[in-house]
Order: structure tokens, then C-alpha cells, then sequence
């Protein structure tokens, strides 16, 4: 029985095909955003797709471009080649002005959930993981650790006067060599990535390290009250923690603060969904976020800006 003295239950697992994709839901439409981003870098790539002869989406994750018109640019890689002193074309400042407005409003770290194509070999370790029973718990890190990484990369950035991360990036080096394939650097970067999550730490790469998810972090603690908000209804969670164990970012479900704001603060949360798919009780869902919040309020009630 939890405080409230509901009584505490779990899902059972699931007894026919249409419940388990009913529960694989987000799984499955995540693994379908990020394979059509990486089909469609690589269609235009390797067979030159075109739509009224113009590329598809050409370029790579730092920079590319839709049907030869619409820039999008990373702005962690422009705000490297800025702090390395390199000044960005016109092109690039509103490739990653279009890219910031566009995960801002929907919530920053999106891209980790639906995009970046590391999260899939995350998500092949942690499942694996859980088949053989693994902790993985050899190093611990704070989750703040990102942050420093992420710091360093700037730094390192301004120092060498390159663009730091974007040469040494596990998913820019995977996307690479999926796209052009061009060398092993894929597989060492994706084993390297699987082989911490799987025996050293659990949410090692995206959870502590990766300053990429940092960097969106952020974006995430500035802008508080992105479109898509993951709602908690206090009356129906039993705290049974089942939420709490496949969350790979656990710091962010606490439970008081959801009971306060109604909702899991967005900062840090990838939307992958998986808590919603596991709660017993229906008490997650997401929804979008509509109603304006008098700004002193949403200051004083949104743990994201702590
Ligand atoms: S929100 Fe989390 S703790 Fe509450 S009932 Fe659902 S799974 Fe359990
Ligand atoms: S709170 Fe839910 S949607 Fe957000 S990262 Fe955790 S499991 Fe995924």
C-alpha cells in the first residue's frame, strides 16, 4: 500500500500482440523517426533522391539542408565554431535558429528520444542488459557530469580553434559511417557507447556523458513550458515505481514535484515515453501543453528553472 493507502499494482505482461504494441507504441514510432532521418540522409547520399530535382536532405547532423532550401544546423556545433573563433554563414545561423525554435517549443531534448541515432544502440544494451540480468553499476557519475563535459567541449573548442565534439562524436561518427560508410569508426564509436550502458553504467552515455544532451538540457531549463508536456494525474499513481525503474532519467521522477506542477518537468526528459507505457495506473500521458501559466507562477511551481 502506498502512502495514500491505494493499493499498489503492476502491469501484467502483456497476453496478446495488439497489447504489446499497444505498449511498444513509442518505442516503435521513435525507431521509425530516427530510421527515416538516417533513410533519408542516406537515400539522398547514396541514390540521390530528389523531389523536383532538388536533394532530398543533404549534408549531415551538423548541417544540412531539405530540398536545397530549408537550413538546419546544430547549434552545439555552431556554438563550438563560434567559441573557436570561426564566424558562421547566414545559412548555418538560421539552420540552428530554426532547429532551436523547432526542439524548443517541443521539448528540447526530443532530438535524444526521436532523433539521434546513438539512442538506438542505447536503447540494444539497455535491453540487452535486462536479459542477462546486469547492473551495470561499475562507475558512478553524477548526471551533472554532462554539463562539465559539455563545458570542456567549448572550451576545447575555443583553445584548439575547431569545433571540438564534432570531430570526436560517438553519433556523429556512427551517422557517418552509416551514411557514407566510410570506415570502422561506426562500429567502434557504437560498441564503445553499447559497452558502457550494457556493463559500466547504467544511462552512461546519454544520462551523464553525452554533452550533446547536455547542450539541450539546457535549452530544456530555459524554455519551460515547451508544447508537449508529459502530464501525471496525482489521484490515480499508486507510487508503485515502475516509471521510476525504466525512466533513463531517473533524477527528474521525483514524486513531490510532479503532485505539485502535474506534469514531469521537461528540462531533462527525452520523451521516449516508456513511463507511460509501463504505469499500471494510467497516471502519465502526454498532452499538449495550451493553457498560458502567469509567468511569476510557472517561475515559482517549475522545478526546471532550479
Ligand atoms: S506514475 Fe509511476 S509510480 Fe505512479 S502508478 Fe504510474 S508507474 Fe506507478
Ligand atoms: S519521464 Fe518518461 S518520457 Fe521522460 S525520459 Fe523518463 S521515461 Fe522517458
Amino acid at each position: 500500500m502506498d502512502p495514500d493507502n491505494k493499493t499498489v499494482r503492476h502491469l501484467e505482461p502483456a497476453k496478446t500482440l495488439g497489447e504489446r504494441i499497444r505498449r511498444m507504441r513509442f518505442t516503435l514510432a521513435r525507431r521509425a523517426s530516427q530510421l527515416v532521418v538516417l533513410g533519408l540522409f542516406f537515400g539522398t547520399a547514396r541514390w540521390g533522391w530528389e523531389i523536383g530535382g532538388k536533394p532530398i536532405l543533404s549534408g549531415d547532423l551538423s548541417a544540412s539542408r531539405i530540398l536545397e532550401t530549408l537550413p538546419l544546423a546544430d547549434p552545439l556545433a555552431l556554438l563550438e565554431r563560434l567559441a573557436a573563433g570561426v564566424m558562421p554563414s547566414a545559412a548555418a545561423l538560421t539552420g540552428a535558429a530554426i532547429v532551436l525554435a523547432l526542439y524548443g517549443a517541443l521539448g528540447a531534448r526530443i532530438f535524444c528520444g526521436w532523433v539521434c541515432p546513438m539512442n538506438i544502440v542505447v536503447d540494444a544494451a539497455q535491453w540487452l542488459r535486462r536479459k542477462l540480468g546486469l547492473s551495470a553499476d561499475l562507475v558512478r557519475l553524477s548526471r551533472k557530469t554532462r554539463y562539465v563535459v559539455l563545458a570542456g567541449v567549448l572550451l576545447a573548442s575555443a583553445t584548439t580553434g575547431s569545433a571540438a565534439f564534432e570531430f570526436l562524436s560517438p553519433q556523429a561518427m556512427l551517422w557517418r559511417d552509416l551514411v557514407w560508410g566510410t570506415g570502422l569508426s561506426a562500429l567502434t564509436s557504437a560498441l564503445a557507447v553499447f559497452a558502457i550502458e550494457l556493463v559500466l553504467m547504467r544511462d552512461g552515455w546519454c544520462g551523464h556523458l553525452c554533452p550533446l544532451g547536455a547542450f539541450w538540457g539546457c535549452v530544456g531549463h530555459v524554455q519551460k513550458r515547451p508544447l508537449l508536456k508529459l502530464a501525471f494525474e496525482r489521484a490515480s499513481c499508486t507510487r508503485c515505481g515502475d516509471c521510476l525503474q525504466v525512466c533513463p532519467e531517473r533524477q527528474i521522477i521525483r514524486f513531490k514535484t510532479l503532485e505539485a506542477i502535474g506534469r514531469v518537468p521537461s528540462a531533462e526528459c527525452i520523451g521516449c515515453g516508456r513511463c507511460i507505457a509501463v504505469c499500471p495506473e494510467n497516471a502519465l500521458r502526454f498532452t499538449l501543453c495550451t493553457k498560458a501559466q502567469p509567468a511569476a507562477q510557472a517561475d515559482q511551481r517549475n522545478p526546471d528553472a532550479r
